[in-house]
Formats: C-alpha cells, sequence, structure tokens
C-alpha cells in the first residue's frame, strides 16, 4: 500500500492529473453500491492517463460514467482510474467525421451530432454511459450498436504506449469486445456518421426516448439490461416467465416494469444484488435450461472479474 501511495504522489506531482483519497463510490455507479476507493485519479488529458497506466501497470481500474459496473462492497484496494475529465471531441472532416475522447457522454455526443446535421449515433441517446464505456462494451439499442459507426480507437496499453487500433481488429461483437480482456484504455474513438436533416435525427431520439422512459425503470438505480441477450431470446422475457418480476433481496429487485432490470429499491449492498443475480441464473437454468451471462461488470477490491 505504502508502494502504491509512493506511486500515486509521484504521478501528481508529475501534472496534469488529480488524485483524491477514500472516495466513496456509492454515487459513482450504475446500481448505487459499494463501499470506497482508495485511490481515484483523474487525468486531465490523454498523455497524463497514458502516464497512469505506465505508473500503475495492470492494477490500475478504469471506470468510466459507471453505468455498467456493479461495485462490490467493501474497500477497492487498486487505483481507479476515472476517464470523465477526456471530453475533447473533434469534427474531422464536414461531413461527419469525429474523434470523440474517452469521456464524453453518449447523449452529450448524440445531441451534438443531431445539432450539426448528422445520423449514425441516435442510438446513444438515453444510454448513461461514456464514449470509452460504449467502445470496451461495444453498446447498442434499438438494433444499432457502436461497431456500425467505429473507425479506429486511439489506446494505450499498461507500459503507457500509446497507438490506433482499427475498429476491425477491436473484437467488436455483441457488448464485447477485445479491450474488456486486454486492459487497453481507450482513449479516443473516431466515428464515422452520415449527413442528414437535422430535425428528422431529433425527432427520431425523442421518440427512443419516450420508449425507454416507457420501458424502462429510470425511477430507480440500475445497470440497464443487467444479462446479456441469449442466442435467439430475451432476458428479460426468460425472467418474467419464471414469475421473478419483483423478486427482491435485501434492497436489490427484478424490476416490475422490465424484468431484465435489477433495482436498488433503497439501501442495496453488492451482495445483495449478486444474491439476486445467483436465484435468477439459478431459476431460469432450472426452467429454461438457458445459461444467462452477466452484461455488467463487477469491480470487486482487486480490480475488474474478467
Ligand atoms: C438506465 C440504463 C440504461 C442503459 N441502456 C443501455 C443500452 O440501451 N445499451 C447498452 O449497450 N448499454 C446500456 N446501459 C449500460 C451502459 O450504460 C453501457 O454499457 C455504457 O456503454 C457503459 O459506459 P460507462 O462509461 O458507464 O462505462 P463503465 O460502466 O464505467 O465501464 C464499463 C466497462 O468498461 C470499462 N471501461 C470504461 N471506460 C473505459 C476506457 N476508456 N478504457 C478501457 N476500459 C473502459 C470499465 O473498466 C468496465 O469494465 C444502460 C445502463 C443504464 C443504467
Amino acid at each position: 500500500m505504502e508502494e502504491q501511495n509512493e506511486v500515486l504522489t509521484e504521478l501528481e506531482k508529475a501534472g496534469r492529473i488529480e488524485i483524491k483519497q477514500n472516495v466513496s463510490l456509492l454515487n459513482m455507479a450504475g446500481l448505487r453500491t459499494g463501499g470506497t476507493a482508495r485511490a481515484l485519479v483523474f487525468p486531465l488529458d490523454t498523455e497524463a492517463c497514458a502516464r497512469a497506466a505506465e505508473a500503475c501497470g495492470e492494477k490500475l481500474a478504469v471506470l468510466g460514467f459507471g453505468s455498467n459496473v456493479l461495485v462490490c462492497d467493501g474497500v477497492i484496494e487498486v487505483p481507479l482510474l476515472s476517464t470523465s475529465r477526456l471530453t475533447g471531441c473533434r469534427e474531422l472532416d464536414e461531413n461527419g467525421k469525429f474523434a470523440v475522447q474517452a469521456g464524453v457522454g453518449l447523449t452529450k455526443f448524440a445531441l451534438k451530432a443531431a445539432q450539426a446535421g448528422f445520423s449514425g449515433a441516435e442510438f446513444m441517446y438515453g444510454i448513461p454511459g461514456s464514449m470509452g464505456g460504449a467502445s470496451v462494451m461495444n453498446a447498442g439499442a434499438y438494433g444499432h450498436q457502436l461497431d456500425e459507426i467505429a473507425l479506429k480507437f486511439t489506446v494505450c496499453d499498461r507500459k503507457g504506449k500509446v497507438y490506433s487500433v482499427d475498429a476491425a481488429d477491436a473484437g467488436l461483437s455483441y457488448r464485447h469486445s477485445r479491450f474488456q480482456e486486454s486492459g487497453e484504455i481507450v482513449l479516443e474513438t473516431v466515428l464515422r456518421l452520415t449527413p442528414c436533416d437535422s430535425g428528422t435525427v431529433t425527432d427520431l431520439m425523442n421518440s427512443l426516448m419516450k420508449r425507454r422512459k416507457e420501458k424502462q425503470p429510470l425511477e430507480y438505480p440500475s445497470c440497464g439490461s443487467y444479462f446479456k441477450r441469449p442466442e435467439g431470446q430475451f432476458a428479460g422475457k426468460l425472467i418474467e416467465d419464471c414469475g421473478l418480476k419483483g423478486l427482491t433481496k435485501g434492497g436489490a429487485q427484478v424490476s416490475e416494469k422490465h424484468a431484465g432490470f435489477i433495482i436498488n429499491r433503497g439501501g442495496a449492498t453488492a451482495s445483495d444484488v449478486e444474491k439476486l443475480e445467483d436465484e435468477i441464473k439459478r431459476t431460469v437454468k432450472e426452467r429454461f435450461g438457458v445459461e444467462l451471462e452477466r452484461e455488467v461488470r463487477k469491480l470487486g477490491a482487486h480490480g475488474f472479474e474478467k
């Protein structure tokens, strides 16, 4: 621990990085669970981010907006890097090519693109994550996902080396990218949108948001769909057909509005959520023979579960 503190002190001294110690993570992740981070590292630019990666190596855990993260109870011992200050967004040409840094919010970007008269990012509207998180998760909604518009990613490895990865080499598939295993940190994503009438795009985004509000329990903390969609099925439908809507463990509950969502009804711990997850998986397996796979990423004391 002393060694970690020394590394972080040196890092902060080098500049363009803010570090906060012993921070409660309760309000920093989708389900509002979890304990305290020993250290939260905020690089102010991509160079500083690469320096942090080099200094902390494999130990460093990366947090976007935390909207797809279940933070475990207790203390997160490894340093946590927040991309929230990497908020640059550049238009690379006049035809809809954008370079978007990891900490740009998806809803904000979708709005910006629509206002500038470009289509392709509408599906991002209403997803409460960052561009970095969406790149790592290959986020998607309403029949579209990031891999349709991603051209390339600027990433850094855990030695601080910065390089470019073509979208075709990023292992993008349903809610998956190679970055989930490689430990590469996404600094910037280059996207190709297409010119379109601004009003048409805005109308579409508003109708998608209306659908979200009607179907999803947005009034409670959650990580969105907790499980991935099994091949040819919907996790929410399987869970509902098992009669599990409303099932409760402590403060965690299977949403009555959308059975694919686990919500925090108040005071849920990560352990409550895990108990609910186990029971859902067991019941769905017994009833339908389907193994549900968690989409949500678990952050434990020593980093993310692979
Ligand atoms: C109400 C609600 C609705 C949602 N709807 C959708 C939806 O329609 N479609 C969908 O796909 N998802 C949805 N989600 C899930 C979530 O918003 C997305 O997965 C989002 O892309 C995650 O972004 P984030 O910045 O919050 O990432 P985080 O949750 O912070 O991180 C997710 C994973 O990515 C890693 N990570 C984050 N940023 C980086 C980076 N820059 N470099 C390397 N690793 C990184 C983290 O280590 C973690 O493993 C929803 C969530 C909620 C709460």
